[in-house]
């Protein structure tokens, strides 16, 4: 085997709620996939092709802290599911598209909205406003063999205790198989690839000090303090 001319780095994981480890290869982010959300950004929430970008597996982060990013005034919280493959391929049928899940989880899609703002006027990527350290807080991985598929359920983020979002997985525009089959038709999806299946509307910014509880119905809730 050839020889590693510097370490390599570790593996980014996210923990299982059966005490076990997920391994992550690839994070996808759909865009825009509650209409109300849409609606509140300025876009037509009729159901365009969805669009996605990344962020890098190690932004995904079960700590329980969030620390305010350098460089933005202007942070703001995502409520998101998780759906974690355990297969993939490509050209996956929608109807079989469930098959490939291993699990579900409860996550947060930080944001630097200034910077957001700026690479969409300038029609840059994303990725200084979305795959920064730790911009993605993340609550245990459930599994399917105990939770089930969760084609609706209420999504509710609080911060300081103040609800800021609620909505209902059935108000997703894509529905996850749906997400998986589009992905699929343009990556190879593999085993250990995540999707974040976007926010309700409500989305808004948090300071140092506040603390997001974050609830899915049937996942439980993750809870971050922003530092
Ligand atoms: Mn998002």
């Amino acid at each position: 085997m050839t020889k590693l001319v510097i370490p390599a780095p570790a593996i980014p994981t996210i923990p299982t709620a059966d005490g076990g480890a997920f391994p992550l290869r690839r994070v996808y982010c759909i865009g825009r996939n509650y209409a109300a959300h849409a609606v509140e950004m300025g876009h037509d929430p009729n159901r365009e092709s969805p669009f996605f970008f990344q962020k890098n597996p190690n932004n995904l982060d079960p700590s329980g802290e969030f620390p305010y990013p350098p460089q933005s005034s202007d942070v703001q919280h995502e409520i998101e599911m998780i759906v974690a493959l355990k297969s993939g391929g490509t050209n996956i049928s929608v109807d079989g598209a469930l098959d490939h899940v291993w699990g579900y989880a409860v996550a947060l899609d930080m944001t630097r909205r200034d910077l957001q703002a700026e690479a969409k006027k300038a029609g840059r990527p994303w990725e200084i406003s979305k795959a920064f350290e730790r911009s993605g807080p993340v609550g245990p991985l459930q599994p399917v063999s105990k939770v089930g598929h969760l084609p609706s359920g209420r999504v509710e983020l609080k911060v300081n205790g103040t609800v800021r979002q609620e909505s209902d997985l059935n108000q997703m525009i894509w529905k996850v198989p749906e997400m998986i089959a589009y992905l699929s038709e343009y990556f190879e999806l593999q085993a250990g690839d995540v999707i974040m299946s976007g926010t309700p509307s409500g989305v808004g910014a948090v300071q140092r000090g506040d603390v997001m509880e974050a609830s899915i119905e049937g996942l439980g809730s993750l809870s971050v303090k922003v530092v």
